[in-house]
């Protein structure tokens, strides 16, 4: 079903542990000790943290760590401090099973799937750091308080780790600023790659959020994506604003689609855009729109 290097996953095999099965941790202790006998025999450690309900896209991650690190770790855990919104917390999938499933297969040596209390033994405590404009604006707007949980989850979770290399996805786009920025500041010898977004044939972006939509919302549900590469092939042709409009009244077409924001913007300082679209050249589409209760996310970096 999904695209699996089996050549590499056997070289990876060969040169890490025999892989016939995914090591399951769910105690922090049991992951520092392996992490640590590992790095003791020189070897390096790739870093996938998830949230679950594994798809092509987490898989992709998976993929590139087997391919650039001779351990691959993926943590599974519903973390309860990046969500603003219970229900979304509720509802969240779990797929355990399957996931175990598919990370064997792309040659994941382990999976880490602490409990709450293991990661969070002392309560529900979020690191507050300030980290400017990246953490107030879009989704820090939309959603307060998420990137302070994310924040400390992934710090938790490199303190634990402790990754040569970890892999995050661009789907998540101000989520890789804020990591990027997370690594500059406090582990400035981790290596952050950003692998790009894996899309569904029809175009929208995968997420473990997407098994919630009805048929009729998850065909709506393509119009956002491509609504972003309608802006993209008529980059330069109109000014942002006309763009932008015209791609709001396509996307509004559709009953189940709700726009809490969908622009273009600087991709470096999160700016909103505007004017001759030809001559700005860091532009990025961010956007979040409900497609029903569910929120889906989204954005493509324009190559102008
Ligand atoms: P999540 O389980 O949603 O927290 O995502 C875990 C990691 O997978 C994050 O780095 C995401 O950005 C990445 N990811 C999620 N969806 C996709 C996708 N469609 N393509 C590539 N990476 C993705």
């Amino acid at each position: 079903m999904f695209n699996i290097d089996h050549k590499k996953v056997r070289k990876n095999k060969q040169t890490a542990v025999n892989q016939t099965k995914v090591i399951v941790f769910k105690t922090v202790q049991a992951v520092q000790n392996y992490v640590n006998e590992q790095k003791a025999k020189g070897l390096s450690i790739g870093f996938v943290p998830t949230m679950g309900a594994l798809h092509a896209g987490h898989i992709s991650l998976i993929n590139k760590s087997v391919q650039e690190t001779n351990i691959c770790i993926c943590s599974i855990f519903v973390n309860p401090t990046q969500f603003n919104n219970i229900t979304d917390l509720e509802k969240y999938p779990k797929t355990a099973d399957a996931d175990i499933k598919l990370l064997l297969e792309a040659g994941c040596h382990v999976l880490f799937m602490p409990p709450v209390e293991e990661m969070y033994p002392t309560g529900l405590l979020k690191n507050t750091e300030d980290f400017g404009l990246i953490t107030t604006l879009l989704e820090g707007e939309k959603r307060p308080g998420h990137f302070d949980g994310v924040k400390t989850i992934v710090a938790k979770l490199f303190d634990i780790v402790k990754p040569t290399k970890t892999f995050f996805g661009q789907k998540d786009y101000q989520q890789v600023m804020v990591v990027a920025e997370l690594i500059k500041r406090h582990y400035p010898t981790i290596q952050l790659c950003i692998e790009p977004t894996v899309r569904h044939e029809d175009g929208l972006a995968m997420s473990s959020r997407n098994v919630r939509l009805n048929k009729m919302q998850r065909e709506e549900a393509t119009a956002i994506s491509k609504a972003m590469f309608y802006i993209q092939e008529n980059w330069g042709l109109h000014t942002i604003e006309q763009l932008v409009q015209n791609a709001l009244i396509f996307i509004g077409a559709n009953k189940s689609l709700q726009v809490e924001y969908f622009n273009v913007y600087n991709s470096e300082t999160l700016e909103l855009l505007s004017g001759n679209s030809s001559a700005h050249l860091k532009a990025v589409i961010l956007a979040a729109v409900f497609c029903g209760e569910v929120r889906l996310i989204d954005n493509l970096i324009i190559k102008p």
